[in-house]
């Protein structure tokens, strides 16, 4: 099953979500303030350090879609 973990940028708070298709990635809400800037966890970069700042994605392409600054 495609589940896919998020991590809210209002809340900071993670959550696993069912996705469907690429397409609802974009459509994905947090369940706990139902904001949509969400960001999808990629688990190569699970690396346990709980607090922190801001992480950068950016090295992956292909991923389509509008460029979200943070910071
Ligand atoms: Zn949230």
């Amino acid at each position: 099953m495609p589940i896919y973990e998020f991590s809210c940028q209002k809340c900071n708070s993670n959550f696993e979500t069912f996705v469907i298709s690429h397409k609802n990635i974009n459509s994905v809400q947090c369940p706990k303030c139902g904001s949509k800037k969400v960001q999808k966890v990629v688990s190569a970069f699970n690396c346990g350090c709980s607090s922190g700042g801001s992480l950068s994605f950016g090295g992956s392409s292909g991923c389509g879609g509008g460029s979200t600054r943070f910071g």
